[in-house]
């Protein structure tokens, strides 16, 4: 119901024992004309009929504001009863100098003038504000309703149809035409947003399922993760899967993570000078070093063959990892390995290719950029960093 809770039955129930003040009056013939009729009423008669009208009135009433349906009611019987016989009129604020004693046989009409005006102006500012709100509240959910869709890029034409139909009806100010456009436009939206939700959810939940893939197996590299023996940094099989799952967490999550690799230059010599084993101690200096140096919980140093390391920094800028780079470089530059002779520390050197990842790019591609850096830092005299020089335009 707009305007409030009507009482139910309004109008239908008779009420036999409401009392009459015409019991000793004759009824007035169907011949009679109206003006007869109004001419010839008695005054006991006149009464019968205003009180018959202040029920109906009652009958009819509505909740306004916070008056229930049912109080006017009541307050509109007793004024008939009060007009029928003489029970006390409901109470009253009395005007200045007027005088409330209503004895046997008197009526208070100036009381029941102001109460049915009273409350017709109780009504007509209730509904009036009613539809005020009611308005506005149209307004306001057709205006967010506006911007949502302007959001939704693939709104559907009926919304927009359908949007005008409410417009036109609010209007026209007319409440069965604005409820009944709104009930439409609330059923077109329930399906549409339950078709968008859907589409939203299944996608959402088709991304969380490669998430939780992606973070299992990640996590089950890590702990199935090998160990080279001689470095006991992570081995190559290690690192070929961690590589691919990177990329695809970087292509997930946005991140722009680097790559290095590192060659010990002239490692051969260290092995026809010094030997295998002492070889063997120099790449774990050097697998130890990067470990300290590449130190976040995410940065992963394997051996990725013979004396070559490659290091992953996950979702780092270009010049951060430039930085943690050159500290590993110049680390291992002043090193003193000792292996032997203790006053013929051993000291090497390495070269640095370093890559960031591109959107949509391969792992294989992105360990080619690396590994191409490197070999520019080799050819340009060793004991370098060089990056992909895209990556460095970029920059
Ligand atoms: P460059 O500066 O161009 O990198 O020269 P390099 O001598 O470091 O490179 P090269 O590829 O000529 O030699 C790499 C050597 O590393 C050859 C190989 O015998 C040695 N090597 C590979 N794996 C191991 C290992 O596990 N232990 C030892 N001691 N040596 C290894
Ligand atoms: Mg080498
Ligand atoms: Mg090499």
């Amino acid at each position: 119901m707009l305007f409030g809770k009507r009482k139910k039955n309004a109008g239908r129930d008779a009420k036999p024992e409401k009392h009459s003040a015409k019991q000793a009056t004759a009824p007035a013939t169907t011949q009679e004309t109206d003006a007869d009729a109004i001419a010839a009423i008695p005054a006991d008669r006149a009464l019968d009929m205003m009180a018959d009208l202040l029920r109906i009135l009652g009958e009819n009433a509505f909740d306004v504001g916070p008056r229930s349906a049912e109080e006017i009611e009541e307050t509109f019987e007793t004024w008939a009863r009060h007009l029928l016989i003489g029970v006390p009129p409901p109470s009253r604020e009395r005007d200045e100098g007027e005088d409330l004693e209503v004895g046997p046989g008197k009526r208070d009409l100036p009381g029941l003038r102001r109460a049915v005006r009273d409350q017709r102006v109780a009504e007509h500012d209730y509904v009036t504000k009613s539809l005020h709100d009611f308005r506005d509240a149209a307004w306001s959910f057709i205006s967010s309703l506006r911007r949502t869709l302007t959001v939704e890029q693939n709104a559907d034409r009926r919304i927009g149809h359908r949007m005008r139909r409410l417009e036109g009806a609010v209007r026209s100010g007319e409440p069965e035409k604005i409820k009944g456009e709104a009930q439409e436009t609330v059923s077109l939206l329930t399906e549409f947003l339950a078709e968008r939700g859907t589409r939203y959810r299944e996608q959402i939940q088709q991304m969380a399922a490669r998430l939780e893939n992606l973070r299992d197996e990640l996590d089950s590299v890590r702990e199935r993760a090998a160990i080279d023996p001689v470095t006991r940094v992570y081995n190559r099989a290690a690192f070929d899967e961690q590589i691919e799952r990177e990329v695809d967490l970087a292509t997930l999550f946005g991140w722009r993570s680097c790559l290095i690799m590192v060659d010990i230059d002239h490692f051969k010599w260290v092995n026809d000078n010094h030997g295998h084993p002492c070889g063997d101690v120099v790449l774990r200096e050097v697998a130890d070093t990067l470990t300290r140096c590449f130190m976040r919980q995410d940065d992963f140093v394997a051996r990725y063959g013979g004396e070559e390391f490659a290091v992953v920094l996950r979702d780092i800028d270009l010049p951060t990892a430039l930085d943690v780079a050159e500290r590993g470089r110049a680390t291992i530059r002043y090193q003193e390995i000792l292996h032997g002779d203790p006053d013929e520390p051993i000291r090497i050197t390495a070269s640095m290719g370093i890559a960031h990842l591109r959107r949509g790019e391969t792992a294989a591609a992105w360990i080619d950029r690396a590994d191409r850096a490197l070999y520019q830092a080799k050819d340009a005299g060793r004991d370098r960093i060089e990056g992909d020089p895209g990556d460095l335009e970029e920059r």
